[in-house]
């Protein structure tokens, strides 16, 4: 590495996206030759839908190449707004929309736009691992609630109401979620919207990125309540839902003035996101033709079925049954500070460095999502790959003593 100058403060409070950095490891390795199995990144390895790609194709040859709108272009705000009302039943107009470069600029959008330094925001463990960093980047305080695998890792009302403070601002929280696959009851979200309520401050952002990826049934959001009426941001996106993760479109739907706080933002920072992407994006949304959603939703199913079960097979991991998303996080504490002769793992960093060079299977440390007793296997991957992978892994497990 070269000489580093000054760093700004804003840099040294961030630390390297770890999903991304995994990733990056898993395909160097790769590209050595290693036989690799990549349970690290989050991405499904479903194609992007032919129609999708065509429309794309089309926006090219009809030139739709100059800059879009900031928000968006009107279209795909319009088909947002009508995905909202008629997939989840919430009202907002095309100009309560905003169209960005993945959900992740989205949600560093809000959060630029809302939090001032010392602003709290209520954040339940595990949590997306990009959420604290952009509050750190932010200069907010994360004020994190923990919670259990005993609990399907969902956090409790009664956490919440005992976590906030004059100073709470926020609270966001991922359903389905990442990394755990917990999936909230509408019984559940009722019961924290309630809570939130009685606060009138406080916002939601609701990342519902992984909708369309649900195990148990219809797709719940927190914003359907009454009680939290103006004060939901509604964070979602093509990524996962249409295998679409490298066109990057995000979305999000506000209360009118935070939109236009995001887009004052986004004006300043990136300008809209690439016009053909969204134009894909639209084909994407409008398409009458959600069966491909259904089937990979199918093909996950089945995948989370065999997880669970060769997970179970280990002795020492402890998991709960994700009903979403797809990943698992189960708590692998039992294998620190235990050695196979010559390597010794001492927390989960050391668990999942193991694991990429003995079982040449690439997973994501807790830490990276805030609970260090645990790692984080994606199964977006062929069943074929996760069997093998989880022969290696419990090869390389059972090594350590
Ligand atoms: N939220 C969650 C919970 C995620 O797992 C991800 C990762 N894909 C994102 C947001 C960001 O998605 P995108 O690719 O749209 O930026
Ligand atoms: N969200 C995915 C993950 O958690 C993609 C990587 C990232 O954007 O962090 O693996």
């Amino acid at each position: 590495m070269g000489k580093v100058e000054k760093v700004s403060d804003r840099l040294n409070r961030i630390s390297v996206s770890q999903t991304l950095e995994m990733a990056k490891r898993s395909r160097e390795l790769r590209e050595k030759g290693v036989d690799i199995i990549d349970l690290s990144i989050g991405q499904p390895d479903f194609k992007t839908p032919s129609h999708i790609k065509e429309a794309a194709k089309r926006a090219i040859e009809n030139d739709v190449t100059f800059y879009s709108p900031v928000p968006g272009f009107k279209e795909l705000r319009q088909a947002v707004a009508n995905k909202f009302k008629y997939e989840n039943g919430l009202n907002f107009e095309a100009n309560q929309i905003v169209i960005s470069n993945g959900a992740k600029q989205a949600i560093a959008n809000v959060i630029l736009s809302l939090i001032s330094a010392g602003d709290e925001i209520l954040v339940p463990v595990p949590y997306w691992v990009s959420y604290g960093e952009i509050i750190n980047l932010a200069d907010g305080k994360n004020v994190f609630i923990k919670t259990d695998v005993e609990d399907d890792y969902k956090v409790s009302p009664q956490q919440i109401r005992e976590a906030i403070t004059e100073k709470t601002r926020l609270f966001i929280f991922s359903s389905p979620s990442n990394p755990a696959g917990s999936v909230y009851s509408r019984d559940e979200l009722r019961a924290i919207a309630e809570v939130l309520a009685e606060h009138e401050k406080i916002y939601v952002i609701s990342d519902e990125i992984y909708e369309h990826i649900n195990f148990i049934g219809k797709h719940e959001s927190i914003a359907q309540f009454e009680c939290l009426k103006d004060r939901v941001i509604v964070i979602n996106g093509v990524s996962k839902g249409y295998a679409m993760t490298g066109w990057r479109v995000g979305y999000m739907a506000a209360p009118q003035w935070v939109t236009d706080l995001c887009i004052k933002l986004q004006g300043q920072y990136t300008s809209g996101a690439s016009s053909i992407s969204q134009m894909a994006a639209l084909e994407a949304i409008s398409s009458e033709d959600n069966i491909y959603t259904l089937g990979m939703n199918a093909a996950f199913k089945r995948r989370r079925d065999l997880i669970i079960e060769l997970i179970s097979d280990i002795k020492g991991i402890r998991t709960n049954i994700p009903q979403g998303a797809f990943y698992v996080f189960p708590d692998i504490s039992e294998f620190f500070n235990k050695s196979n002769g010559y390597i010794m793992v001492k927390n989960d960093s050391d668990l999942a460095l193991y694991l990429l060079n003995e079982a040449h299977v690439a997973v994501v440390p807790g830490n990276a999502f805030g609970d260090p007793s645990c790692v984080r296997f994606s199964y977006a991957t062929s069943r074929e790959k996760i069997s093998l992978a989880f022969e290696r892994i419990k090869f390389a497990l059972e090594k350590l003593k």
